[in-house]
């Protein structure tokens, strides 16, 4: 077996007692035949900050994650760049409620796309490089977390990926009280 490397090491002891722990998962197949009845699934898009953890947010314990909740992450949480994610996972398990969760605090709100794009335009003097680094969106958030949410909110109702009678809610999390609001997005 391969060496474990040494900043993983602490972690790959953890992972022992947590595959001690593993009893009586359900294969995809019986997941996704339990989900079809009951339409009841739930897919949650939301940031990749390690404050914020949606399993422990939402209290999906091994059980509840047996009910098809799936989670997305990425920086900021932003839609655009789950969409192949969220077309993929609504084939698998239809979700009835799609929810997006953006943050107080995020990170995106301190660093813009710009301040991305000089990083990387620093590491390369390629012409071609540059120009796909240019022309890429970084998903950056300008205002408050409200007006993030709403946009990818709206984006997702718009969307060719997602099913029309799909339900999308917008969330605001407020990662220093652990609070979640619904944000309405007419
Ligand atoms: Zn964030």
């Amino acid at each position: 077996m391969s060496k474990v490397p040494s900043a993983l090491t602490d972690m790959f002891e953890r992972n022992q007692k947590h595959a001690e722990s593993r009893k009586g998962i359900p294969t995809l197949m019986q997941m996704h035949n339990r989900q079809r009845t009951p339409d009841d699934g739930v897919m949650i898009i939301t940031c990749a900050d390690p404050r914020l953890n949606p399993y422990a947010i939402f209290g999906l314990d091994e059980t509840a994650q047996q009910r098809f909740p799936v989670v997305i992450r990425n920086a900021g949480g932003r839609t655009f760049d789950a969409l192949r994610s969220i077309a993929v996972l609504d084939a698998i398990g239809s979700p009835s409620t799609i929810v997006v969760m953006h943050h107080s605090d995020c990170g995106m709100t301190h660093f813009h796309d710009a301040d991305v794009k000089n990083i990387l335009l620093s590491r390369t003097e390629d012409p071609a490089e540059r120009k796909w680094i240019e022309n890429t969106k970084y998903g950056e958030m300008l205002g408050p977390p409200e007006d993030s949410i709403r946009e990818d909110v709206t984006l997702l109702r718009n969307s060719p990926f997602v099913r029309k009678e799909t339900q999308i809610v917008g969330v605001k999390y407020d990662v220093f009280k652990g609070t979640v609001e619904v944000i309405n997005v007419p």
